[in-house]
């Protein structure tokens, strides 16, 4: 990696002013264009709309813009080159919709941002060495989309990822919890329920045990423990011993180690269930999403142009509460930033009609802009202030040994587990 020690804190101050000038006389083209993409909600893998528009808007920009990345039709990547070789810097754009709820997680505003800095740096006309990409990473609520890209290479040669998400205080330091999925089928045998009883082997009564087997455990799990269980299948018909029933499991936990810990505990609970009925079991495991990490040094750069925009960065309790997002699995892999913006009242809860709205609010609009010159300041700072993102790639290696992230190798060989 070259690092490029051309630029002094000095001339960063101007480059700060410039990007946020850029970002102003932008700022009502990307407003216009979150609001088009809040009225066009499109599912993940077929935000074929809103990559469009994106993608349009950043090529008129001035970036070389890749369309249908690592065999998803609405992924992209769209890439400035500096002036001279060096390190490579991506701002990430989500903009897949909520079934039903349309923009109730409020990616509208999370891909005009991300466009929205990339375009800043450009017309700022801030001079930097490597490569500034804005990549588009479609189906986050679900679909794992940088997760494919990931292992499609799309992210061989980034050296850190930078994004936004709405909420309702600043954050940069918020992490996501690990999670993943067991689909748990017990086979028994269906006998008549009244007239030879003795002849079943019921299925059910196996779900049943699993379901109180795991909460005489729960008091033991540790407190960011999320082990949340429906029964998919109980049964066809009352007058029939179920022979087959199931349930699906979502388990969470603030690290992956102790997320596998939690599963090994719920396969130990469901073979004693099948076991006490004497019916077979069938497990399928899923890996869901990894934990979030935040880059201390990025987020401690983000942090400033935070204050210097007036806002106060929150510290996240340690009781914080969160969910998941395939960001998580990008910074087991590099040093990463997800920082939250509020758009919202304080108590609002994500993925709720409340916060839908709020994600076309004038709030959402101004942290459109807002976030648009953060981002940016941030990537060029790690694009040009000598030190800052080497550092960032050196502590995050410190990470890998300490075993808080996995690192690129350990991530693929971790993803690959249940694939
Ligand atoms: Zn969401
Ligand atoms: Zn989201």
């Amino acid at each position: 990696m070259d690092l490029g020690h051309r630029k002094a804190d000095a001339s960063n101050d101007h480059a700060h002013r410039a990007i946020d000038d850029a970002a102003d006389r932008i700022g009502p083209a990307l407003i216009a264009l979150s609001q088009k993409i809040h009225a066009n909600p499109e599912v993940g893998f077929s935000e074929t709309k809103a990559s469009t528009w994106l993608s349009d808007a950043l090529e008129a920009g001035g970036f070389d813009v890749e369309r249908g990345i690592g065999g998803l039709s609405t992924a992209f990547r769209a890439t400035r080159r500096g002036i001279a070789p060096g390190p490579t810097v991506a701002v990430l754009a989500e903009y897949d919709a909520l079934p039903d709820l349309g923009h109730a997680c409020g990616h509208n505003v999370i891909a005009t941002c991300g466009i929205g800095a990339g375009l800043a740096i450009v017309e700022s006309m801030v001079d930097f060495d490597g490569r500034l990409e804005v990549i588009g990473t479609p189906a986050e609520e679900g679909g794992g989309g940088k997760i494919i890209l990931a292992r499609r290479g799309v992210f061989d040669d980034v050296d850190a990822a930078i994004m936004m998400h709405p909420s309702v205080k600043a954050m940069t330091r918020r992490g996501s919890l690990a999670s993943g999925r067991v689909e748990v089928t017990f086979h028994g045998r269906a006998a008549h329920a009244a007239g030879s009883p003795d002849q079943g082997i019921n299925a059910l009564e196996s779900v049943i045990a699993m379901f109180n087997g795991v909460n005489a455990r729960r008091l033991h799990f540790r407190s960011d423990a999320r082990v949340h269980g429906i029964i998919t299948h109980g049964g066809d018909a009352v007058n029939i011993i179920p022979a087959r029933a199931a349930c699906t499991w979502s388990v969470r936990a603030k690290d992956r180690t102790y997320q596998r810990t939690l599963v090994s505990v719920l396969r130990e609970v469901a073979e004693s269930a099948a076991r006490m009925t004497g019916s077979t079991l069938e497990w399928r495991e899923t890996r869901g999403y990894d934990n979030m990490v935040p880059s201390p040094a990025i987020a401690a750069t983000c942090s400033a142009h935070l204050a210097a925009h007036g806002l106060e960065d929150f510290v996240p309790a340690p009781d914080e509460r969160m969910g998941s997002t395939d960001m998580g699995d990008i910074s087991q892999m590099m040093p990463a930033l997800h920082v939250y913006l509020p758009i919202a009242a304080e108590g609002t809860a994500g993925h709720s009609i409340a916060f839908r709205e709020a994600s076309s609010s004038p709030g959402a609009d101004a942290v459109v802009v807002l976030g648009a010159k953060v981002l940016a300041r941030t990537a060029a700072d790690l694009l040009r202030v000598p030190g800052l993102l080497a550092g960032a790639v050196a502590e995050h290696q410190e990470m890998v040994q300490a075993g808080t992230v996995a690192g690129r190798q350990g991530w693929r060989v971790e993803s690959s587990r249940h694939e």
